[in-house]
């Protein structure tokens, strides 16, 4: 069986959480292999609407085993709110269905602080960061200066580790931003409310890929945010703190060796980010607040009204080429289903020139939208299953989007829900 990465190709919220669910049923295994609770998946299935943060969106299907692999920020505290509320529900949640790498590096309780901090003193210069800690946390992964989860099963060499990494810490907290420092007693009682609980899902998971791979098991690997979130191929400095490309999937799932068949990028049938950083598509005013009122474009971690625009092909088709995609997934469809003409950002002009190029982010500041238009279709689509069924002006859409991005489009999702979903030949596409 094949294995495969479902990675966004764009700014993230492309729809990842309900493809993932949709196509966990054909896999085994499905492993996190970066990022944190900064962002959210929306999942809806037979037990309801959840926003899932770090779980992996496979934790809804009976027999199919979760990982959160080395590459994440596990959040002990996160992480078991998550658990909790997800249990509470009726979904089991046991170390057969769940499983933590012992290499996962864990975000410490002043990660959090110091992103607050951080947010606080650049004021009107800040990032939009989601304060979940994630910047911190992986600076000081980098600078070796995190605690492995598998050294809660070696509780001295845990101790002199964290008073080592207590005393450098409250150098910055009280130093820098002149914050309350950290106690060892803070830290035991977080390793005793927290760390204790998520300990019998800790293992190596790396081993545990590797023996599923030899024996013929499918993993899928499930990735956070998207191409142009990446911290190397993106929009630095308005990228995320990982790699969100399908390519570091197998260093950040623990098994270096893994070998991923298909990579399916999703793509929204038009733009979305949140936060800060430049979005050359982006929409205002009314034409803006009708489609983010269409497509509820509302952060799933923060609330936050999401910045709305045309598809932009420019960034799909780089989003594309870094990904490595071999076919995607179009969401949202239904939503364009209220326009009379659909706008499309096909180039970019700059400073005069159009071109098809994403460029060097710190001139996307200078970018401007060729926007086109295609006819709309003006009905609801959302109970269609096949493609021919619907109106040829969404056809038309798809094709089109198809024929500049340079890759299958294989699905094309009309709603929220599992079933809402048209499958599409590959032959078809090609
Ligand atoms: P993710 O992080 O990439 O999984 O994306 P989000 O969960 O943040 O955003 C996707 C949102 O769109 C969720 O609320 C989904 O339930 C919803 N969604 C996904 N696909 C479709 C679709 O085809 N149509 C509609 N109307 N909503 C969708």
């Amino acid at each position: 069986m094949k294995n495969c990465a479902i990675v966004g190709i764009n700014w993230g919220d492309e729809g990842k959480g309900r493809m993932v669910d949709l196509l966990t049923e054909k896999y085994d295994v499905v492993v996190r292999y970066q990022g944190g609770g900064n962002a959210g998946h929306t999942v809806i299935n037979e037990y309801g609407k959840f926003a899932l943060h770090l779980l992996p969106s496979g934790i809804f299907r009976k027999g199919t085993v979760n990982i959160l692999g080395n590459g994440v920020a596990l959040d002990p505290e996160n992480l078991l709110k998550e658990v909790d509320e997800i249990t509470a529900r009726g979904i089991a949640i046991t170390p057969d269905n769940l499983k933590i790498s012992d290499r996962a590096s864990l975000l410490l309780p002043w990660h959090r602080d110091l992103d607050e901090l951080e947010e606080k003193r650049l004021a009107d210069k800040k990032y939009g960061s989601t304060k979940q800690g994630i910047a911190p946390f992986y600076s000081d992964k980098y600078q070796k200066k995190t605690i492995l989860a598998g050294e809660l099963f070696y509780p001295e060499v845990l101790r002199s580790h964290f008073e080592d990494l207590l005393e450098w810490k409250n150098l910055t907290l009280t130093k820098v931003y002149e914050a309350a420092p950290y106690t060892m007693e803070m830290l035991d009682s977080w390793l005793k409310d927290y760390c204790e609980r998520i300990k019998p899902f800790i293992c190596n998971t790396g081993s545990f890929l590797q023996k599923a791979q030899n024996e013929g098991k499918s993993i899928m690997f499930e990735a956070q945010l998207g191409s142009l979130r990446d911290l190397d191929y993106g929009i630095y400095p308005y990228t995320t703190s990982s790699n969100t490309l399908a390519a570091y999937a197998p260093i950040g799932s623990g098994f270096p060796a893994a070998r991923i068949d298909d990579v399916i990028g999703v793509v929204k049938a038009y733009s979305t980010c949140v936060g800060e950083g430049p979005f050359v598509c982006e929409m205002f005013g009314d034409e803006a607040e009708a489609l983010r009122k269409a497509g509820a474009e509302y952060g799933a971690k923060t609330g936050r009204p999401r910045r709305v625009g045309a598809i932009d092909l420019v960034a799909t088709k780089y989003g594309i080429e870094v990904q490595a995609a071999t076919e995607i997934a179009l969401t949202k469809l239904d939503v364009l289903s209220y326009l009379d003409k659909i706008p499309v950002c096909t180039q970019y002009s700059v400073n005069g020139e159009t071109t098809d190029h994403f460029p060097f982010p710190a001139v996307l500041d200078h970018a401007k939208p060729v926007i086109e238009y295609l006819d709309g279709w003006k009905c609801d689509i959302s109970g269609i299953r096949v493609f021919e069924d619907l109106p040829v002006e969404a056809q038309r859409y798809v094709n089109y989007v198809e024929s500049r991005i340079g890759c299958p489009i294989t699905y094309v999702s009309v709603g929220p829900e599992r079933e809402s979903i048209i499958v599409r030949k590959k032959e078809m596409a090609e």
